[in-house]
């Protein structure tokens, strides 16, 4: 099977790894700091908290901007579910918007109808790793008083006019599921150049506590106070580690990534059935996934399928979140996002990975054209 993404692990990985597990800090050790650090240096960010995955990173986000009851957020209607259900988990509503028919990232142009007197924050998810337009929403949001925090789950490494993706809004965030730019097993984290964002996420990663050293020395070595309700939002060193031999290597997986994309648009020209994805003049897109359309929509299940049969293990990107049963029982409407209809009906994500091999790319090519001819 050719998977639609893969993890890239090489012997360095694996010896990061041992290296801590035969450590004495299998958590909150200095593998947790040195991540960090690296993180925010690579976005050319100030501050970077790490955290088990990139859902507890929106989160975190979310709870550190003070989203709660009653309050809003826009984002995008083509998603993973978490980046609304975390909203939600704050107590907060999350409104979607319709997305452009190029990019697949959210409209900007649709996004100032939706703002209401709750809204807080505006969340821009770069889809497929393809930042979206944001000098116009920096403007909205500067306009209306709102945050920006960027689901950048699938773009770290990715780059608008010149600039990492990470230090640009008030927050952005990533994760480092498997099938990410780059991996911990598990992990996420959330970037910002923001200290009272900063302080507040260190605190609730673990619990609320804070020890401050004038009132132990008052009190005793032991104190601590719990001042806000906090979680368990801490990573592991052995996952740590392995995130920073990963991001070493990030530049190279991208370079790679890249390379594949172009192959690919090279042999599409030769498949009339398909639309290639679209990429904009002043953005450097991580290349997570190659979405296609398949031009004959009621033809999308059967050409998904053919090339599942062929061992192609291709994906669709994403169910948008207004279908879901369950935020179709809060109502929301399948009928107000007809560029989101129209890519959704048609999308299919292609395989696309450090690992993937020219030889695999053919293979792919050949059988969608057989799939769509
Ligand atoms: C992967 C992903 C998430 C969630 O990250 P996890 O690490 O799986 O929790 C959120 N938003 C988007 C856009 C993602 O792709």
């Amino acid at each position: 099977m050719i998977p639609y993404s893969h993890q890239h692990i090489d012997e360095a990985d694996i010896e990061a790894v041992i290296k801590v597990l035969k450590s004495d800090w299998l958590t909150q050790g200095p593998n947790i700091a040195a991540f960090e650090k690296s993180l925010a240096a690579y976005c050319d960010t100030q501050y970077a908290v790490v955290v088990p995955n990139g859902t507890a990173a929106l989160h975190l986000a979310y709870m550190a901007a003070g989203l709660a009851e009653g309050d809003e957020i826009i984002t995008s209607a083509n998603t993973f579910v978490a980046t609304a259900n975390m909203a939600i988990a704050c107590g907060a509503k999350p409104v979607l918007c319709d997305i452009r028919a190029d990019t697949y990232n959210i409209d900007e142009t649709k996004i100032e109808a939706l703002i209401s007197e709750r809204t807080k924050a505006i969340v821009p998810v770069h889809f497929g790793g393809h930042p979206c337009e944001m000098e116009a929403i920096w403007a909205i949001a500067k306009k209306h008083s709102l945050l920006v925090i960027e689901d950048a789950c699938h773009a770290l490494g990715a780059q608008y006019k010149g600039k990492k993706i990470g230090g640009l809004s008030d927050m952005a965030l990533f994760s480092f599921h498997p099938v990410k730019p780059i991996t911990t097993g598990e992990g996420g984290a959330i970037l910002t150049n923001n200290k009272q964002y900063y302080d507040m996420m260190l605190k609730l990663r673990t619990h609320g506590i804070v020890k401050d050293p004038e009132k132990q020395k008052a009190i005793g070595g032991w104190y601590y106070e719990m001042e806000n309700l906090g979680y368990n939002y801490r990573i592991t060193d052995i996952q740590c580690a392995l995130g920073y031999s990963q991001l070493s290597k990030l530049d190279a997986f991208h370079a790679r990534r890249e390379e594949i994309a172009r192959y690919y648009f090279d042999k599409l020209k030769n498949v009339p059935g398909v639309i290639p994805p679209t990429l904009l003049e002043h953005v450097k897109t991580s290349w997570h996934l190659f979405p296609i359309m398949v031009k004959d929509a009621s033809r999308r299940k059967e050409v998904f399928a053919f090339l599942q049969s062929q061992g192609i293990g291709v994906q669709v990107h994403y169910i948008p979140v207004y279908k879901q049963p369950y935020y179709q029982r809060l109502g929301y409407d399948t009928g107000a996002f007809p560029n989101t209809e129209q890519y959704y009906n048609s999308c299919i994500s292609l395989p696309i990975y450090p690992d993937l091999t020219n030889q695999q790319i053919d293979f792919v090519v050949e059988q969608l054209s057989r799939a769509t001819s």
